[in-house]
C-alpha cells in the first residue's frame, strides 16, 4: 500500500525549514501531501492562494509533493485524502512539548493515523515563519531563510 503523510500546517510563508522536512520525509513515504490548514487562532499575512502558489512552484518537479488546502479536523482530513501518517518539525523541546498534546488528540480522535516527527536540521533550527513574516514586514534581506525563488 502507498504511504501517504499529510504534513499540515499554516505555511505562512513557506520557509527553508519546512522544505527540509519535505525532502527527509520523501525517503520514507511514497507521496506527502502539504496541507494549508485554517487556523481558526492564526490570521495570515499572506492569502491562501499566494502560500499555495509558492509551494507548487517549488516542488513543481516532484510528482511525489501535492498541496491542498483544507478546514476542520487534520485527522478527518487525512481520512479523505487516504493519508495514514501526520508529518510534523521538531525544533526544540517547546515544539515536542505542544506537539505531543496534538498528536495524542489526533490519536484518540482517530487511532489509524500515525504522526511522525521529523528532527529540523540544525542550520534551520532557528527558521519559522513568524521570524520571515517579522522581517518582511520590515523590508529586511528574507533570502536566506526562504526558498530560492520566492520573493515576496
Ligand atoms: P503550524 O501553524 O501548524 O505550526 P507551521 O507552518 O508553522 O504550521 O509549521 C508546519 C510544520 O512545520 C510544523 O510541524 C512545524 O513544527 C514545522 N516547522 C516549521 N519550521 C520548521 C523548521 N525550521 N524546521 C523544522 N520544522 C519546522
Amino acid at each position: 500500500m502507498e504511504k501517504i503523510a499529510l504534513f499540515p500546517g499554516s505555511f505562512d510563508p513557506i520557509t527553508k525549514g519546512h522544505v527540509d522536512i519535505v525532502k527527509k520525509g520523501l525517503h520514507m513515504f511514497d507521496k506527502i501531501i502539504i496541507a494549508i490548514g485554517s487556523n481558526v487562532k492564526k490570521t495570515s499575512l499572506f492569502t491562501l492562494e499566494q502560500r499555495m502558489e509558492w509551494i507548487k512552484k517549488i516542488f513543481a518537479n516532484d510528482p511525489r509533493v501535492d498541496v491542498k488546502a483544507y478546514t476542520g479536523l487534520t485527522v478527518n482530513y487525512c481520512k479523505e485524502v487516504g493519508a495514514q501518517y501526520i508529518l510534523r518539525g521538531l525544533r526544540s523541546a517547546g515544539d515536542f512539548e505542544y506537539e505531543q498534546q496534538i498528536a495524542f488528540a489526533n490519536k484518540e480522535l482517530v487511532e489509524t493515523v500515525e504522526t511522525v516527527f521529523l528532527l529540523s536540521s540544525p542550520y534551520y533550527t532557528n527558521i519559522s515563519s513568524t521570524i520571515v513574516r517579522d522581517i518582511i514586514i520590515n523590508k529586511g534581506n528574507y533570502s536566506k531563510f526562504v526558498p530560492e525563488g520566492i520573493v515576496f
